[in-house]
């Protein structure tokens, strides 16, 4: 079963937000996912590109058998022989570390493509405008394949996993759906009248 990157970064941010949308095909726009879709769309240009003696390709398709995933990647940088995936994101630092298994999984894809090895990953935050590099090491390397392990078993049961208020589900667009306090509103009512 083809797994798509994008369902990795989701599922780490939260596996019910996973499950709504890849699942049961569930998305709702709110002000962050839509400055996200500008700014990808931008990204999403098509266009190669030299700066500086660095190739750049944009809208990269990516695949990987062994790992069985699929996806893009936003933009692929060249240069002195190392290649790089670099992911867009619309804030400022992220403070969870699901895009970094994001482009840890474009660069498995990259290195199984291209047959070498990615040793970095990029993320370009717009609102700072600016860019974190940062290492595909061993640590990220597990925890992404991980993250790739419990993503295929999602998919293969279907089996909605339990949607926990945290911190983050102020950010997201699913809030009204998914409606996160009511499981602990329902186990507080119990055991207060049961
Ligand atoms: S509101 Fe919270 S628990 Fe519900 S899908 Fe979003 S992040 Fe997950």
């Amino acid at each position: 079963m083809e797994i798509p990157i994008a369902a990795l970064n989701q599922y780490d941010y939260c596996p019910h937000r996973c499950w709504r949308m890849f699942c049961l095909g569930e998305f709702v726009d709110n002000v962050y996912t839509l400055e996200g879709t500008f700014l990808h769309t931008r990204a999403d240009s098509g266009v190669f590109t030299t700066v500086d003696g660095v190739a750049q390709y944009r809208n990269v398709d990516l695949y990987s058998a062994q790992h069985e995933l699929v996806g893009k990647a936003d933009l692929i940088e060249h240069r002195a022989g190392a290649w790089l995936p670099v992911e867009y994101k619309r804030g400022g630092r992220g403070k969870w570390g699901n895009d970094r298994i994001q482009v840890c999984a474009q660069g498995l894809c990259l290195e199984e493509m291209l047959q070498t090895v990615v040793s970095h990953g990029a993320i370009f935050y717009a609102a700072s405008a600016g860019r974190v590099e940062f290492a595909l090491d061993e640590p990220l390397r597990a925890e992404t394949l991980a993250v790739i392990a419990r993503v295929r078993t999602l998919f293969t049961r279907g089996q909605e996993p339990p949607a926990h208020l945290m911190p983050r589900c102020q950010g997201c667009s699913l809030q009204a759906a998914c409606l996160p306090t009511l499981g602990e509103r329902v186990a507080r009512y119990r055991e207060q009248w049961e």
